[in-house]
């Protein structure tokens, strides 16, 4: 979800356009500007998620991982409660995700590891690490006036299965399958009749984001994800298109994102994910 233009847009206005003619120029852009923050939950009930989120210090990984991020304002990651709304969203420099949101998704969670490699952790670290890059895309493309063509969901989807990808072949697949997977859940069977109206929303169904997350993936790898294929997970026809679709993505964050990125800092993503994860990973094998 996306709200209003942020402060920044309107203070870059304000400055190239300010009355005397004189251009100030913005604040220089610099890795290492993400906060985080935890907000203690309204709801008593989720006070275990919050609980559990400062013991595994996951927004400090979330911060350390997104810190090659070149911005040129600080943007904070929250955890906040949210009267009983599943929901995350972006706004004023602030990406919110809703204890609603990671309960719900502690709740999709299967009981057991599901075949094909995929554990119970990783249909939790999965939706999860997707709705904070999805909600930092829409930071990303507000903040640095990233042009979007198409709709923006689906560009903050796409974002946030880039980011996936760039992970080793292992954690990249289970991360993919994970966030995939709670899409899956939500789709109400293999034949739906829903009112028309519920087509005009600004994301797509759950079902359309399953397939697209699973498109890019298979358009990044045949080989790590050809079994989506094999098992009719990802339709053939679709499949067909989807090297095309991922070299557009491909084409688009190597032009408008990486001039934004961190070499230095980005070159050891792969070392902190791996650091920062397996103990979440270990924890929630335990739950
Ligand atoms: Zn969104």
């Amino acid at each position: 979800m996306w709200h209003k233009p942020s402060a920044i847009a309107a203070v870059l206005a304000a400055t190239i356009c300010s009355t005397t003619g004189t251009v100030i120029a913005a604040p220089k852009s610099k890795p290492n500007q993400i906060r985080y923050e935890y907000v203690a939950p309204k709801d008593p009930a989720h006070q275990p998620i919050l609980d559990q989120m400062k013991q595994g210090r996951a927004l400090e990984h979330l911060q350390e991982l997104l810190s090659p991020l070149r911005l040129s304002y600080p943007l904070t990651l929250k955890v906040a409660g949210c009267d009983g709304a599943v929901n995350a969203w972006y706004d004023d420099e602030v990406v919110t995700v809703c204890y609603e949101m990671l309960a719900e998704i502690l709740k999709s969670a299967p009981a057991h590891d599901l075949p094909g490699g995929l554990s119970r952790a990783d249909t939790v670290l999965g939706p999860v690490l997707a709705v904070f890059l999805h909600e930092t895309a829409h930071a990303v493309f507000n903040m640095l006036q990233i042009p979007v063509l198409g709709r923006e969901e689906d560009a903050a989807d796409q974002f946030a299965a880039y980011v996936m990808l760039r992970l080793s072949k292992d954690e990249a697949r289970r991360m993919i399958l994970g966030s995939a997977y709670h899409h899956a859940i939500q789709m109400p069977g293999p034949q739906v009749t829903v009112p028309i109206r519920s087509l005009a929303g600004e994301h797509s169904t759950p079902a359309q984001r399953t397939f697209n997350i699973l498109c890019i993936a298979y358009g990044a790898d045949k080989t790590l994800f050809a079994d989506l294929v094999e098992k009719d997970f990802l339709p053939k026809d679709r499949a067909e298109v989807c090297a095309r679709e991922y070299d557009d993505l491909d084409f688009a964050m190597t032009k408008l994102i990486s001039p934004h990125i961190d070499k230095r800092l980005a070159g050891k993503f792969h070392e902190v994910w791996a650091r920062t994860v397996s103990t979440r990973r270990a924890h929630l094998a335990r739950q």
